[in-house]
């Protein structure tokens, strides 16, 4: 067992309890000693996962009166000792818990070094583990239900079933190596060409559902673009006030934007940089042509909103520049003031682009704009019991590599290289497909990626 480690598990704030987890080595024995049960108790392995009742003390005096459940390895979340305790939910109440433990000698974990550990000690595989950062952070029903697909082990059994059938054509070309010489075997190559043919599509179809699981996963990444004025804050507004919103300032990570997430109909959209349209009236100005050309490439959808009610002018066209061969559904606004602008003369410049005329004043058009979002985004076929889809970037660029090695093997085949070449390629695509769930190869660097995106306490 590793040193035993402490941390507060639920948000810092107001709330009805909050809890203090604790793994390792010394974890039985420090809950013990910060534990006082309301009548004599000598705590053992009979009370796995049993709450006791009483109170934390710091030498003589009370800190909070709690529950604690005292957990034994290997039967955890780390497979090693566990303790758990539940203090009043009082941002006071949990640190001076975990202070009392910092004091009877645990460290201060990591982000996400629960569960790193549950990864180190065979618990959960890489992919479950990113399975739980999913969970916690999933915004829409969908993506719980796809995060707790691939927790109960989903990509874990498909990317075995895959690796397994690579062994299979893998000890047959080594087969084939070792007695070609003698000319005791000799590889079928239609028989190989089959088995590696059906590798191929097998990944490829895993390799199709990325760009759903993207979606699934962070929802649609949509831009509300518009020269000043045209309504473009009225529109964010009606949105958020119609939809149940989430907002979410993403602390403590990378990503340096305001996200807002609407969810229509299960499609959750994400909303970035909201801020700028927020804070100014003036958001092209503010965030500036160049990053709105730079965030409009990222977009999964952008809403460009204009004022029907004036004629284009030249603003209008750097936006409908902006938007073409794109996804992006128009809004003609202020319809109420009447239009200087017909529709057609969109069609003309932007092909079959969805335009809605809107009224943000008199709610004209938003019930179209939501339909039309949940036409293009709507992910019916997805079901959580259907079959894995692949939401995240790491796995998407592995199953690539592993595609691109199978299909290289697959030309030696047929340009009948020596097999050697062809085992080296089966190889690496067999390696590749392992760090999907690392199986092989993980470096710490990665570990250190990945769980560096979890919260502490997890
Ligand atoms: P933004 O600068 O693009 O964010 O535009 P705003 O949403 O702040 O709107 C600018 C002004 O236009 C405000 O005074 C709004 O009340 C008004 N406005 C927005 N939508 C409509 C609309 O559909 N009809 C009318 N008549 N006025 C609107």
């Amino acid at each position: 067992m590793e040193h035993t480690i402490a941390a507060i598990s639920t948000s810092i704030g107001e709330a009805g309890i909050g809890i203090v987890r604790m793994t390792g080595r010394d974890a039985i024995a420090i809950g013990e000693q910060a534990f006082h049960p309301i009548r004599e108790h000598r705590v053992g392995e009979k009370d796995h996962r049993v709450l006791l009742y009483g109170h934390i003390l710091d030498e003589d005096q009370v800190i909070d009166e709690v529950l604690i459940a005292f957990m034994f390895a290997p039967h955890t979340y780390t497979r090693e000792d566990m303790v758990e305790i539940y203090t009043h939910g009082s941002t006071v109440s949990v640190k001076k818990v975990l202070e009392l433990l910092l004091k009877l000698g645990a460290q201060v974990a990591e982000r996400g070094e629960f569960t790193k550990r549950a990864f180190l000690n065979g618990r959960l595989d890489l992919s479950q583990a990113e399975a739980v950062i999913d969970l916690i952070q999933a915004k829409t029903e969908r993506s719980y239900n796809q995060s707790l697909y691939q927790l109960n082990g989903g990509l874990k059994h498909e990317v075995q079933v895959l690796r397994d059938g690579l062994m299979r054509q893998l000890a047959y070309v080594e087969v084939a190596i070792n007695f070609s010489e003698d000319g005791q075997e000799e590889l079928s190559t239609e028989k190989l060409q089959e088995g590696l043919r059906g590798l191929i599509g097998q990944i490829q179809s895993l390799l199709d559902t990325t760009n759903k699981g993207k979606i699934l996963r962070d929802g649609v990444n949509t831009i509300i673009i518009g020269k000043p004025n045209v309504g473009k804050s009225s529109l964010l507004n009606l949105l958020l006030r119609e939809e149940r919103a989430i907002v979410t300032d993403v602390p403590g990570t990378t990503r340096d934007v305001i996200e807002e997430f609407i969810n229509i109909r299960e499609v959750a959209i994400r909303l970035v940089d909201t801020a700028g349209i927020r804070d100014t009236q003036d958001q092209v100005e503010k965030i500036g042509v160049e990053r709105s050309v730079e965030l409009s490439k990222k977009a999964d959808l952008i809403v460009a909103v204009f004022d029907i009610s004036k004629p284009l002018d030249e603003e209008d066209q750097q936006i409908i520049e902006l938007i073409k061969g794109k996804k992006a559904i128009v809004l003609l606004n202020k319809i109420d003031l009447g239009s200087a602008i017909v529709p057609e003369e969109f069609s003309k410049l932007l092909g079959d682009v969805k335009i809605i005329e809107t009224s943000m004043n008199h709610e004209i058009g938003i019930h179209e704009l939501e339909e039309a979002i949940v036409e293009l985004f709507y992910l019916g076929d997805i079901h959580s019991d259907a079959g894995i889809v692949i939401s995240n970037a790491r796995h998407e660029d592995l199953l690539n590599k592993s595609l691109s090695a199978l299909e290289s093997a697959y030309g030696d085949l047929i340009a009948q290289v020596p097999l050697d070449c062809l085992e080296v390629d089966l190889r690496d695509a067999w390696t590749k497909l392992g760090e999907i769930t690392g199986e092989t190869a993980t470096t710490e660097d990665l570990l250190d990626k990945i769980f560096g995106e979890f919260c502490i306490g997890k």
